[in-house]
């Protein structure tokens, strides 16, 4: 079964940039064989995408989906704060929670473009069941391609840690987890749906065993590994105090620089540790809406891409940042990037690029997914460009990126049709919104 997609401008988002004003995609079993300026050959399916623009599916690199049945809280806290508010919140947690939040954080990811994310799932509240399962059953019904984690916390309060007791975790138990979750999970294939990474919450809620522990055993499985890092002064100053070093350093001697690991925020790099990150190839989760929401700071993005380091998009947690679409933080990361190095510290390109290509590589996926080029999946956003909000402007990926939020057009996620016309074809976007209110409120109520 071919498919073409034709009268579009492309944004290939390849080595060379390749760009066509009036272009075709060709698709055939969920796989791109072809890409070129005008109209395409014969197919079984034609597409007619006159007026938009085709990118890459956007690749979302960090995000904590539960956290959708907790936004608007604590509204002016700094990030020590915002969690500890959150936690005996977050311990109320459990699958029908889990189930409409994930939900409604994937549906606004996919409206937005969004064809694979990742989710760090941290917080296993003892009795919740098994939520992880939960949020991979969500992604599979809403047909978005998933990297979940398995994440964790071992380092409580009476530890020295920043989260209770109560919602920490023992150390074998967690290995266990981490080993049944890739046994049941983790498919390698080249156009797996679903992919299993591990992912120990932060220096301040996790032990340096665990630490060390996980990224071994990440390695004999051969799967990927995710944390937070260097994302408030805060934190510089606990690792200082409890381990004696700067996060980065603290990070390296545990062995977790490498190309199979990347991290989220990495707000608070010297110059030094930028070129650590470049010489290990180690990933960046770039969270601009949620560092601004935290008052984090500013992450040194163009510093880091011009060291090699891949630096993917991430919208992080809802509760950090209410607006979770992605295709937003493509604007929001050219914006904080100008703020602190000038007009010329990102352009338009380069923010669509962190989108893409950066983010495919954070995930491991530079062969597979995040540019439109033959032998490549077809996961493909097609964005409006004749609409009120980017009509006028001549150039498309200027409109994508500098103009107001950016919803698609049609979403595919291996060839196949997971947004048309603007609303999902795998889910009903009202009875989402309608779970989740309900939800959010339970949670709200019961924490209170
Ligand atoms: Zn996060």
């Amino acid at each position: 079964m071919t498919t073409v997609i034709e009268n579009c401008a492309i944004a290939t988002v390849d080595a060379e940039g390749t760009e066509h004003a009036d272009g075709h995609i060709v698709i055939d079993d969920g796989r791109i064989t072809a890409v070129g300026a005008g109209s395409g050959p014969a197919a079984d399916t034609k597409l007619d995408a006159g007026g938009c623009l085709a990118t890459p599916g956007l690749v979302n690199c960090h995000h904590h989906l539960y956290q959708w049945s907790t936004r608007g809280l604590f509204q002016q806290a700094t990030l020590f704060e915002w969690l500890t508010g959150s936690y005996p919140i977050w311990a109320h947690l459990d699958g029908e929670i889990e189930r409409a939040a994930a939900r409604a954080g994937l549906a606004a990811l996919l409206l937005s473009g969004c064809s694979t994310s990742m989710d760090h799932h941290y917080v296993f509240p003892r009795g919740a069941g098994d939520l992880l399962t939960v949020e991979i059953e969500a992604a599979r019904d809403l047909h978005i391609r998933f990297h979940g984690t398995r994440g964790s916390m071992d380092l409580g309060k009476s530890s020295g840690g920043l989260p209770p007791d109560e919602i920490t975790e023992d150390r074998d138990e967690i290995l266990q987890a981490s080993a049944d979750a890739i046994d049941r999970f983790h498919d390698p294939a080249f156009d797996a749906m679903l992919r299993i990474a591990l992912a120990p919450c932060s220096p301040f809620s996790v032990t340096k065993e665990l630490m060390r522990e996980t990224a071994e055993y990440a390695r004999t499985r051969n799967v990927r590994l995710h944390t937070h890092m260097a994302e408030t002064k805060d934190e510089e100053e606990f690792c200082l105090e409890l381990f004696g070093v700067r996060p980065v350093e603290y990070l390296e001697q545990l062995g977790w620089l490498g190309d199979d690991v990347w991290l989220a925020h990495c707000v608070h790099l010297d110059e030094r540790e930028v070129l650590r990150f470049g010489e290990t190839a180690t990933g960046v989760a770039h969270c601009p809406s949620s560092n601004a929401r935290l008052g984090a700071g500013i992450a040194p993005v163009a510093a880091l891409t011009a060291a090699g380091a891949p630096v993917g998009l991430g919208v992080d947690g809802a509760a950090s940042n209410e607006a979770g679409e992605l295709a937003g933080e493509l604007r929001q990361a050219l914006l904080v990037a100008r703020l602190d190095g000038g007009p010329q510290a990102l352009t338009a390109r380069e923010a669509l690029a962190l989108g893409t290509i950066h983010g495919a590589r954070c995930l491991g996926r530079g062969d597979e997914i995040g540019s439109l080029e033959p032998g490549k999946l077809a996961d493909i956003a097609l964005w409006p460009l004749t609409d009120l909000d980017h009509g006028g402007i001549q150039d498309p990926i200027a409109a994508l990126v500098l103009g107001p939020r950016p919803l698609v057009k049609h979403l595919l996620v291996g060839g196949r049709t997971v947004v048309e016309d603007g609303h999902l074809t795998t889910a009903d976007e009202e009875t989402i919104a309608r779970e989740l209110a309900a939800v959010s409120r339970r949670i709200q109520e019961v924490a209170a």
